[in-house]
């Protein structure tokens, strides 16, 4: 869960634009997306994904699905987001040993390389809900930050995107301590 956590994360902080750790973020291309987030898989599922026709385009609308679910008004939107995302990528539980680990179990979607991940990070997303709390997830509070992050460490109190803005943050309310803003 916490790796499909932080892809979900790395997906969609790379696709959406906004703010990006007090500057204009600026989305990349689907080009530049698909060949940017394919990084984080091994083969044979890099290039299942890098080789599929429109799978950039396909990535940058599963971002905005998943930013959609992150940023609703009230868990109750962020679940039926959810839901509708886990039944359009078809994704099913199935355990597996693949990459000589032992047995782990997957939410795949089917259907293509795009919908395989999209069922799993919106399934990991359900099961952060579901095992973690309803406030495990959302955006930056740092100024002129609106990356996403999900909140899997133990006290559950995190509110920054990284560590950059976590730094930021504690900076800006020195000063403003100090006055001397
Ligand atoms: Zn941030």
């Amino acid at each position: 869960m916490r790796r499909q956590a932080e892809l979900l994360a790395a997906l969609v902080n790379l696709a959406v634009p906004g703010l990006r750790q007090g500057a204009p973020y600026e989305a990349p291309t689907a080009a530049e997306v698909l060949s940017g987030f394919a990084t984080h898989f091994t083969e044979p599922r890099r290039t299942a994904l890098t080789d599929t026709e429109g799978a950039g385009e396909g990535l940058v609308e599963l971002a905005a699905d998943l930013h959609g679910a992150l940023t609703a008004p009230g868990i109750a939107a962020t679940a039926t987001r959810l839901n509708t995302l886990i039944d359009r990528c078809h994704a099913h539980p199935y355990l597996t040993n693949d990459t000589g680990q032992p047995f782990h179990l997957h939410f795949h979607g089917t259907g293509g390389p795009v919908q395989a991940v999209g069922g799993e990070l919106a399934t990991a997303l359900a099961l952060v809900i579901d095992t973690l709390g309803e406030d495990r997830f959302g955006t930056c509070e740092a100024h002129a930050c609106d990356r996403v992050y999900v909140d899997l460490t133990r006290n559950g109190a995190r509110r920054y995107c990284g560590t950059a803005c976590a730094a930021r943050a504690k900076t800006a309310a020195y000063r403003a301590r100090r006055g001397t803003r």
